[in-house]
């Protein structure tokens, strides 16, 4: 068989434990059997960035830029327990996902993978909702202070021109606590362009929320710097018959409840990181979640939403099969294979990676499923539970 050629190289981030197993039996039995892999690798195990003093992950989300799309594993972001476990870390390294983040300056967007045995638990959700997350400033970058005598708080901004701006936050009467957050003009730019950009991208609907009726110039400018930016896509929107809608955060999730799904739900930081959770776990499993960081030019980085699933691999060391969901990976490389031929105008390779999301469908469709989707699935579905390994095959068997 002549196997799918590939002109530009995907940018390939390998990462840890468990997930890095998957990785290279996904590679060895989905992708390498039919198309002729053309990767630039880099390897963000957690050895490798230690060994680089993480510079390997600094120039795999620079090869993310010149390139254009990347495919990463799930990586381990090592903390205290970590330094004990891995005697030769030299550093806490920083979270790798953060570190291609900045660099690439990137939203990142989590969708659901639906199948029909799984019911949501909102039963008219029948598409998936897609939450966009701002992932910059708010009470993310916040200051706090508490006070235990009457006073007043100030708020005042030093321009470099010298010029001050002074606002009372509040005079009180006795003890109080305060907050001071901020966001930039740029940051929100980006995120507006990377939403627009990942709508058209779907063929989707973007909604956005914030409470600007309360928030008159925080969350105003939010809404103002979407609008601003729209005016760049619109024309674009139309062409697609796809709409942007803004909506105040509360009225919005009460739509969001009563819809069928099937738009993409822009948030700021902190609802984002609320409203993600909920939407997740509403859909079913972080195991059935694919995670992709869009850039506000066009750039893709795609990805699993869950980590290095170190319980398994733990299991599997001791030479145990376990059972481990490979589709959030899987759809990483779907994701990435289909959107390197849609770069490169390659036919084949877009139709492969639907070939290889159907074999997905088709396999868990036939009741063959992994531990977890064995447990959350409808009475009686579930006709053989399958270590990580025997799923592949019979995923590999139906492409
Ligand atoms: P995790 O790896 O997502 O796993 C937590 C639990 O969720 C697992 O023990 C397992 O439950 C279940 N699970 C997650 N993915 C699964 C899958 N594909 N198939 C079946 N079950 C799955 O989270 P964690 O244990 O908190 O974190 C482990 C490491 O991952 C950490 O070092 C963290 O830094 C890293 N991490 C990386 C990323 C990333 O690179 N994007 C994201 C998050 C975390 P059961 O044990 O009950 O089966
Ligand atoms: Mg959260």
């Amino acid at each position: 068989m002549t196997k799918i050629q590939m002109t530009t190289p995907l940018v390939e981030m390998d990462g840890d434990e468990m997930t890095r197993v998957l990785w290279q039996m996904i590679k060895d039995k989905l992708i390498l059997p039919y198309v002729d892999l053309k990767t630039e690798y880099y390897d963000l195990g957690l050895l490798s960035r230690n060994a680089t003093k993480d510079q390997i992950t600094v120039d795999a989300a620079n090869a993310a830029v010149k390139y254009g799309v990347a495919v990463k594993c799930a990586t381990i972001t090592p903390n205290r327990q970590r330094m004990i476990e891995y005697p030769e870390l030299t550093e806490q390294w920083k979270s790798p996902n953060g570190t291609i983040r900045s660099i690439m300056d990137g939203t990142v967007f989590r969708t659901p993978i639906l199948i029909d045995s799984i019911k949501p638990v909102v039963k008219n959700w029948t598409m998936p909702i897609t939450v966009a997350r701002h992932a910059y400033g708010d009470v993310y970058k916040a200051v706090d202070m508490k006070t235990d005598e009457p006073g007043e708080a100030v708020l005042t901004f030093k321009g470099e021109s010298g010029k001050e701006t002074v606002l009372s936050v509040q005079k009180v009467n006795g003890p109080a606590i305060f907050q001071g957050q901020h966001n930039k003009s740029a940051s929100i730019r980006s995120f507006a362009k990377a939403c627009f950009q990942y709508a058209i991208d779907r063929k989707q609907d973007l909604w956005f929320s914030t409470k600007d009726t309360i928030s008159k110039v925080y969350d105003s400018e939010f809404r103002a710097i979407f609008e601003e930016e729209f005016e760049n896509f619109k024309d674009k929107f139309e062409e697609l018959g796809i709409t942007y809608f803004y909506t105040l955060i509360d009225d919005a999730v009460a739509r969001v409840i009563r819809s069928e799904g099937g738009f993409i739900w822009a948030l700021k930081n902190y609802d984002g990181d609320v409203m993600s959770d909920m939407i997740s776990t509403a859909f079913g499993s972080l195991a059935m979640m694919t995670s992709v960081l869009v850039t506000p030019d066009g750039k893709f980085e795609y990805e699993a939403a869950h980590g290095t699933v170190t319980k398994h691999y733990y299991r599997y060391l001791k030479g145990e099969q376990t059972s481990t969901n490979p589709m959030a990976t899987i759809f990483a490389w779907s994701g990435a294979l289909r959107k390197r031929g849609e770069l490169d105008g390659l036919a084949d390779l877009i139709s492969f990676a639907d070939r290889l999301e159907a074999a997905c469908f088709a396999t868990l469709n036939a009741g063959i499923m992994t531990k977890d989707l064995a447990a959350l699935a409808d009475e009686g579905v579930c006709k053989k539970q399958a270590a990580s390994e025997e799923f592949l095959d019979e995923i590999a068997s139906r492409i």
